[in-house]
């Protein structure tokens, strides 16, 4: 039986932190799946298509990582691809309130999925999508802090 974790999140844009995350998720599950959330709200740099094409473009060569865009219930997205569990990171104690209501919703929501946690390595415990997004607006180098493939997307914004 292969065991399938659900990665949600904003991606906004991916970053390696994401990677990291991933990574270790494919250590414990045997597939991972990326749902890019379609949240409007949030009002993104990115729109949801071009968010998922950078996951998709980012994990080309790993045919264990999927990326989909969802809107509606996490525990929907984990019901259509059969997911085992929800998957997060962890970057500081700041990080955890929200992460702790959220996995608890969920298990309201549906007892069977657990939520796992991981934590990136340390070198990328400061690495946000929105860091990226501030850094590279005002001409700053973050080619260290996200995949290549996003780089030219950064740049056409
Ligand atoms: P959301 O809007 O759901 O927070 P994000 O794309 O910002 O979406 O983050 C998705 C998940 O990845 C969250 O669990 C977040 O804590 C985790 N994450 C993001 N960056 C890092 C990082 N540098 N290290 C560890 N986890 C991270």
């Amino acid at each position: 039986m292969k065991r399938t974790a659900i990665y949600p999140g904003t991606f906004d844009p991916i970053t390696l932190g994401h990677v990291d995350v991933v990574k270790r998720g494919l250590k414990m599950f045997d597939r991972v799946v990326v749902g890019v959330a379609d949240n409007p709200d949030k009002k993104p740099m990115f729109d949801v298509q071009t968010r998922v094409s950078m996951v998709e473009e980012t994990f080309k060569g790993e045919p264990n990582v999927k990326a989909v865009r969802f809107s509606g219930l996490l525990v929907g997205l984990a019901h259509e691809h059969k997911g085992d569990a929800i998957l997060r990171g962890l970057r500081a104690a700041s990080d955890f309130e929200y992460e702790f209501q959220m996995a608890t919703m969920n298990r309201r929501l549906d007892e069977r999925i657990e939520t796992v946690f991981v934590m990136a390595r340390e070198d990328y415990t400061f690495v946000s999508s929105r860091f990226i997004r501030e850094i590279s607006s005002m001409g700053g180098d973050v080619s260290e802090l996200v995949p290549p493939v996003v780089i030219p997307y950064l740049k056409k914004k």
